[in-house]
């Protein structure tokens, strides 16, 4: 069978750290592998309109920015297929037909969207198609034939529901769909990195991100103005590393070539959390060094990033390229999909049989 991934980002803003610890390295990883047979990277603006529907020109600036993000991250065009999802309506179709094998319960138990409705103060206001996204998620997932899908933890739920449609549509139909795997980071504290204000989840919906775009300086004034533990007032204090998003984002982005570099008089994290518990360590001089952690990380990628936003026209010309790809590929499943289905109608004048 061929090895294949789909996954993608919503074109609500630019991309945020969490995305990168979260999905993007992992992709570029799995990219660089050379393992896959494909790797499909859906720009999922369709998505997006779920929950923007009154604001489409966010979706539409949002598309290059995305695309410029990915590039920044080391995404490469010839291996990576990059796409997007409204313009293959291939998907739109296959949605359509797997609405019908899922429940209103269903939907309505899934942990992500009863949490995310939620945070958007839905409430009784949720537009179909939102409350839809899911099933429209597992037909970007099936049309490819997606074998592994690398995201956060959030989309776990997601996973979980997309397999339950193959199961479903095949025993139904007949053996058609490829039952997709999740792929999660390895590293815990990069599988739901949390916002710098210490919320659960860095959001670009919530406004507490740390964007790849950012410049220098406002890394600085996001990683100086970060939540740490609130009872860890004075230096002397005991503190807690647990739940603190510095450390958690110490634990996602620093390496011992960094210690050597910016912190030398502490062998490793290990050592630098003890002290932190300890007391006597003050969140100043860590933070500052996650401030050189997050620079050392952030830099090649805003560079790769600039040079990018001077060749937009080109970056169109791969997108379109991307789409083309994905149109056919996505075709192909559909029209395995209306055969099963026996919807084939006027194929082989099917009608008639
Ligand atoms: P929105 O608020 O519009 O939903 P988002 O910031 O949640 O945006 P998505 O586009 O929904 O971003 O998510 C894209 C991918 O990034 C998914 O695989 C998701 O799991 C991952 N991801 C998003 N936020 C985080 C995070 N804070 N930590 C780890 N992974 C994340
Ligand atoms: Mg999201």
């Amino acid at each position: 069978m061929k090895k294949v991934i789909l996954t993608g980002d919503r074109p609500t803003g630019h991309l945020h750290v969490g995305h990168y610890a979260g999905s993007l390295k992992e992709r570029v990883r799995l990219q660089n592998e050379g393992n896959y047979d494909d790797i499909y990277i859906m720009i999922a603006d369709a998505q997006a309109l779920t929950d923007n529907a009154e604001h489409p020109e966010k979706v539409r600036q949002n598309i290059l920015q995305v695309a410029l993000d990915y590039l920044a991250c080391g995404l490469e065009p010839e291996k990576s297929t990059i796409f997007i999802q409204s313009m293959v309506p291939e998907l739109t179709e296959l949605t359509f037909y797997y609405m019908n094998l899922v429940t209103v319960s269903r939907v309505q138990r899934n942990p992500t969207v009863k949490a995310e409705i939620q945070m958007r103060n839905f409430e009784a206001s949720i537009p179909v198609g939102f409350f839809c996204y899911p099933i429209s998620q597992a037909a970007d997932i099936t049309a490819f034939r997606a074998t592994e899908v690398p995201v956060g933890e959030d989309q776990a739920p997601m996973l979980e529901q997309c397999r339950e449609i193959v199961h479903k549509f095949n025993a139904v139909y007949g053996e058609t769909l490829t039952e997709p795997k999740i792929v999660l980071p390895k590293n815990e504290a990069c599988l739901r990195l949390p916002g710098i204000d210490g919320k659960a989840k860095m959001s670009k919906s919530l406004g507490n991100c740390i964007y790849l775009s950012d410049s220098e300086e406002e890394v600085r004034k996001k990683v100086m103005s970060m939540f740490t533990d609130p009872n860890h007032l004075r230096i002397q204090d005991p503190g807690r590393v647990e739940g603190n998003p510095v450390f958690i984002y110490l634990e996602a982005f620093s390496r011992p070539e960094y210690f050597a570099e910016f912190l030398p008089e502490y062998s490793g994290l290990e050592e630098l959390e003890e002290h932190y518990r300890k007391g006597g360590l003050g969140d100043v001089k860590v933070k500052k060094f996650l401030n050189n952690v997050m620079q050392a990380e952030l830099s090649p990628i805003r560079q790769k990033r600039s040079m990018w936003e001077q060749r937009l026209p080109e970056l169109c010309e791969i997108l379109k390229a991307g789409t083309e790809k994905a149109r056919a590929a996505a075709a192909e499943t559909l029209h395995d999909v209306r055969h099963a289905m026996r919807i084939d109608y006027f194929e082989n004048d099917n009608l008639l049989k």
